[in-house]
């Protein structure tokens, strides 16, 4: 049982589901989540490195990764040199 400091700690109600499991030497207890680590959606999820993700996430984090992202949040096009002011 977890003491109830640690739950309002981690904003964890009772009744919620908890998972606890060891990470290298550290015991680690979360909120159980059955869905996507970053968007929480169920449908569709991969696992990795123990974790769930789902496949518009794994697309977001590519396109994240790309060499144009950088050009893309200034709103520029692949090719357009980006002016510095
Ligand atoms: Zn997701």
């Amino acid at each position: 049982m977890l003491p109830e400091a640690f739950r309002v700690q981690l904003g964890i109600d009772k009744g919620t589901d908890i998972e606890i499991y060891m990470d290298g030497d550290a015991i680690v207890v979360e909120k159980y989540v059955r869905g996507c680590i970053f968007c929480g959606i169920t449908e569709g999820t991969i696992a990795y490195q123990g974790q769930l993700i789902c496949k518009s996430c794994i697309v977001e984090m590519a396109v994240c990764c790309s060499e144009e992202y950088p050009l893309r949040v200034r709103g520029l096009k692949s090719g357009e040199i980006p002016v510095v002011v």
